[in-house]
This record gives C-alpha cells, structure tokens and sequence, in this order.
C-alpha cells in the first residue's frame, strides 16, 4: 500500500476534522487514534492517513518527539508529502508547538520552506493581510483570547509564527493568491531564495484555498487548518483505486445501533433531548451509584436486552450544569471523568459483543476512552452526517462496525435521530 499524504493532527477531534476534508476531497482517508507502532494497521488502498496525536498543549519537546515518529511511520508507508494539521485559531502558546513542530517536521525532510493558512472559511476562520479573523472579528477580539491554554491575544499569524522559531517568516499575500496557482508558485520561490523558511498565504475562500492547495502539492510539509488540507486533497489527481474503494465502502446496515454520550455540551444535551423526544428509549447512568460500587454497568445491560432491537438506544452519562457540578464536588472532577470513562468504555465493549454495528459516542474525551476500550486504533472515513461528523468503519474481534465519533458542540440537534434511524451510508 502506498500513501499519497499523511498528516498529523495536534488533537484527536481535529483529526476527524482534516481526515473528513481528505475524504471530501476524493482520497480514500483512515485515521490513526494516537502514536502508531508496527502493529497498527491501516485499512487497504487508503490515499492519505491522518495520525490523531495529542500534542496541542504538552511541552513543545513531547509535541516534537510524537510528531517526528509519527512522520516516520508515514513515510515508510509510502507518504511523500506530510500535512501538519493545527486548529484554525492557532491555538499555541509564544513557546510552541506550532513553530517548533513544522521546523522539526521540515528538518527531517530536508525542506528549506513550509506553507502555513490556518482559514477554514466555512467556519468563519478567514486570514486576510496576514491577520486571522474569526467570522467578522480579529483572533485577538474574539472569545479566544480568554481560551483557559492558549489564550490568543494577537491576530499577526507572521509575528505569532515569528515568536515560535528562530527562521524568518513571511507573508502571501491576498492579491497574488487571486492570481492563481503559477504566481503563487513564484512568490514560494522568491521568498525561498531570500530565505524565508516558513510562509503564511492569506485565503478569504474556499477556491483560495485550492489555489494555494495545488501551489503546495511538491513541498514536503505544509501546515493549516482542514481547509488548505481538502485544497491540497482536490489538487491530488484522483486514483481509480481510491473511486472503486469509495463505492466499495462498508455499509453495515444490518446489527443494532446506539448512542453512548459523555459529553455535557449543550450541543450534546439538546441532541439528547430530541432523540427522547423522538420517543426512542433513552437510559441516564447514575455516575454516583456507580461510584459506590452499585453494578451500574449490569443494570444498563440489562435495560438493553429488554429495547425492541429494531430501535437505536441511547446510554449518556452526560449531565445539565447542576448535576455535573454536583458530582463533581463529591468525587472531585478528574475522578468523575475517569469513572464515567470507564463506565462508557466497559458499555461499549458489551454493547458490541451484544450485536451494535453501528455505535455513536458524543464527546471528544470519550470517544477516546470509547476507542481504547473496543481496541480500535485505524478506521477507514466514511461519509460525514454533518460538517465534521463522518461515519468511519472499523474491524473489531466482533466484526465490522460502523463508529461516528462526535465532539461535544458538533452536528445538529436531530443528528442522533437522524444518523441511526437511516443506515451507515445512507447518510451522503
Ligand atoms: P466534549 O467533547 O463535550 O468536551 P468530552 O467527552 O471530551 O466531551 O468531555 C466530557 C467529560 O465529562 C468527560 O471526561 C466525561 O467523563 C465527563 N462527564 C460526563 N458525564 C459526567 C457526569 N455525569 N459526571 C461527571 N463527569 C462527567
């Protein structure tokens, strides 16, 4: 199997988000839940893999370390150019990690020059005159700059990028990007020539954005937001292994379906109230009960095995403000997420061996917990239900399943409905 891209993603919601873009794009996508080793195993004929690390905010050395190995592994897999995936308000701190991970990632692959556009215009992330704005705000007056980790208090994305590396950087600007692919080309020269190591490209929209992504596709390392990932995917000519492996997606229709939520977003908790309003059958886990040791994970079962099984069930921990402060003012917080972890993560496991095929897990964190817990570690990305929600096939010792791994504010209110009452696939 060769790779025709890889890319590594600074946390594990982002990327769902730039493999859903690949996807998008046309190239066969799987993505890689943390550090892979030889064992990990990626689905067949894929064009771009994306490893889902979690180095946005851990020491900038560790962000270096993971990012390096995690490019090795994507070399060996035949991945010539590799995208380092951030989040489209850089969210890094004057210490890193956005600087020294891209020098790192472009000293390995002996670049002298690295394409940086964090915009993600559907999201309202646009980079005009080198400054980013969020929808009609600069970085830097939007609620960002309150961010509990990285607090973004300028909106220069050359002297932010300047703050994190010795090298020089410097703009593209907005009225060569119109130009077109050869001018943008030319100006990646002429600043490579006057030795400039790390070049931030204005994009206002999405053919800006594809503009830039065909300018990118020889450099070894280019580094943004999902947005220039897909301008980059639709510069790659399409395979007609990745068309025939598309349509051969897996589909698994037949098995039951369900949601486990551990997110108390208020997304989440509206999405929860519409699939009870839905008349489905819904079942709240009382994380204190379990926490006092009462078979929490027994009696769930066994609500389960009593559900018609043509219905999707919904399991959530999931808490209004008032009872997450409540628990959490008893076990503590870290304590509270580990045991709600466990407890999703355990469900998971029964609820595949008892036949779900397709599974739905609300939450960044505990898609995590749910991940390790079914020992999922590659999945193939499917088509999404929503922006940045894709359905993704995975192999497990039971069989395949269908998995949508949903961060807390994403899809719409109606998404679990929606998602498990058509089957996997139906949804594009
Ligand atoms: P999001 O994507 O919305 O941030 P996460 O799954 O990342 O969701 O985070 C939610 C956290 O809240 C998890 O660590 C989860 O274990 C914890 N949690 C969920 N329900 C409860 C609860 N009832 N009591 C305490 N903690 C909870």
């Amino acid at each position: 199997m060769t790779l025709r891209i890889g890319c590594i993603a600074d946390d594990f919601t982002g990327g769902t988000d730039v493999a859903a873009a690949f996807r998008r794009a046309g190239l066969r996508t799987a993505l890689v839940f943390g550090a892979p080793d030889d064992t990990t195993v990626l689905p067949p004929d894929c064009d771009a893999a994306v490893v889902a690390l979690k180095s946005r905010s851990t020491p900038a050395d560790e962000a270096v370390a993971d990012s390096l190995a995690a490019q090795r592994w994507l070399w060996a897999r035949g991945a010539a150019q590799v995208y380092f995936k951030y989040c489209s308000t850089f969210d890094s701190t004057p210490h890193g990690n956005i600087g020294p991970v891209t020098d790192a990632l472009m000293d390995a692959a002996g670049a002298t020059v690295a394409l940086h556009c964090p915009a993600s215009p559907p999201n309202g992330r646009t980079v005009y005159r080198g400054h980013l704005f969020v929808h009609d705000q600069l970085l830097s007056d939007s609620a960002l700059r309150h961010h509990p980790l990285n607090p973004m208090t300028d909106s220069a994305l050359v002297r932010l990028l300047s703050a994190q590396t010795p090298h020089q950087a410097a703009l593209i600007d907005w009225g060569t990007v119109r130009q077109g692919v050869e001018a943008v080309r030319d100006a990646v020269v002429a600043h490579q020539q006057a030795g400039i190591r790390h070049i931030v490209a204005d994009a206002l929209t999405d053919d800006d954005l594809a503009v830039l992504g065909a300018a990118a596709l020889e450099l070894p390392v280019v580094a943004g937001a999902a947005g220039l990932a897909e301008g980059i995917g639709h510069a790659y000519p399409a395979t007609a292994a990745a068309t025939a492996a598309a349509i051969a997606e897996p589909q698994p229709s037949q098995g039951r379906a369900a949601v486990l939520a551990g997110s108390c977003s208020a997304r989440t908790l509206e999405q929860i109230a519409q699939f009870y309003a839905a008349g489905l059958p819904s079942l709240h886990l009382d994380v204190l009960a379990a926490a006092t040791g009462r078979d929490v994970t027994g009696e769930a079962l066994a609500w389960y095995a009593e559900q018609d099984p043509g219905l999707p069930v919904l399991i959530y921990a999931s808490a209004s403000p008032e009872e997450l402060a409540a628990v959490q003012a008893r076990l503590g917080v870290a304590e509270a997420a580990a045991q709600v972890e466990e407890l999703l993560g355990t469900l998971a496991s029964h609820l595949v061996e008892r036949g779900v095929r397709r599974l739905l897990v609300a939450g960044g964190e505990t898609s995590g917990a749910v991940t390790t817990a079914l020992g999922v570690r590659a999945v193939l990305v499917g088509a999404e239900a929503d922006p940045g929600v894709p359905w993704t096939y995975a192999t497990t010792e039971n069989g395949d399943l269908a998995l949508m791994l949903k961060s807390g504010n994403f899809g719409a209110p109606d998404l679990f409905t929606r998602a498990l009452t058509t089957t996997a696939g139906e949804t594009e």
